[in-house]
């Protein structure tokens, strides 16, 4: 399995000293290769990236402050990865440092590991002073999609944060009452920017398919693609400049991305008839 998995990886282009940060779908890659484990999976990439480069994922918890109290309270230690089953594996194992962002947190291993603070928690958890950033100010460093596409692409927020959208700062969690502040057992605190949703990320996805500047590696069905960060920086901070229009889902099919839409709309006093939006925003029921 090694051997096959290695292979695969090389053919993707990973190689040793990159600093990749890695999304992927553990369901999706177990089609191609039936017999991986993910510890399998975290070896390989680990072996051809060695510690000269860095293996990063998201381990997400978005423990955000809610209104009414409900919100789950954050422990680096404890708390479970909520972007998957690869994710929370890698979080456990030896030599991996999470980060503390009760939010957004990250973990790491190789040299990111060494360089970046476990108390990382940036009030911008995916914009400036974010391993994001990190990453993005070394030469070395690539998005790693397996079995996932650009709905997955964490580095499309650090897009939105640096170009910048005008939404960038307006929270679209108002109906999960959720407030600008991410709660941890070390207490709270409070955030700039909130991520919001990452499907119209797949525009930006069509845009690099069709100008041919990506192009995804397909293996019994698993696609995959091994992205540089200098290319998604570079053509990101200019898309996401031309084309805002395509970076909120089509109005009335996303309640988060209607909530920006329609606060910006009321900040340009150019808000659409009285309460309709904004009001199905802070009280549709979850
Ligand atoms: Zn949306």
């Amino acid at each position: 399995m090694d051997i096959i998995l290695n292979k695969y990886f090389q053919s993707l282009g990973l190689a040793a000293g990159q600093h990749v940060i890695v999304h992927s779908s553990f369901g999706e890659i177990k089609k191609a290769f039936t017999e991986v484990t993910i510890e399998n999976l975290v070896r390989n990439l680990q072996q051809l990236i060695t510690p000269n480069g860095s293996l990063v994922m998201p381990a997400f918890t978005y423990c955000y402050k809610r209104s009414d109290g409900t919100h789950e309270v954050f422990n680096y230690v404890q708390s479970q990865s909520k972007v998957g089953a690869v994710s929370e594996v890698f979080r456990q194992q030896d030599k991996v440092l999470r980060t503390s962002s009760p939010t957004h947190s990250f973990s790491l291993w190789g040299k990111a590991a060494e360089i970046i603070s476990q108390k990382n928690s940036p009030a911008s958890p995916l914009g400036k002073g974010s391993v994001l950033d990190w990453m993005n100010s070394r030469k070395n460093a690539y998005v790693l999609l397996i079995g996932v596409d650009f709905n997955a692409l964490s580095f499309g927020h650090y897009l939105e944060n640096m170009a910048p959208v005008p939404w960038t700062d307006i929270s679209p969690w108002d109906y999960l009452k959720v407030e600008k502040a991410g709660v941890s057992i070390t207490g709270e605190q409070k955030l700039k920017e909130l991520p919001g949703c990452s499907k119209p990320f797949k525009n930006f996805e069509k845009f690099l398919l069709e100008k041919k500047l990506i192009e995804y590696h397909s293996l019994n069905h698993l696609k995959s693609l091994l992205v540089s960060m200098e290319l998604l920086y570079k053509e990101g901070l200019r898309y996401f400049h031309l084309y805002q229009d395509e970076l909120l889902c089509p109005e009335g099919t996303c309640v988060p991305c209607d909530c920006r839409r329609e606060k910006i709309r009321i900040l340009h006093n150019t808000a659409g008839p009285k309460g309709s939006l904004l009001e199905k925003c802070s009280k549709k029921k979850v």
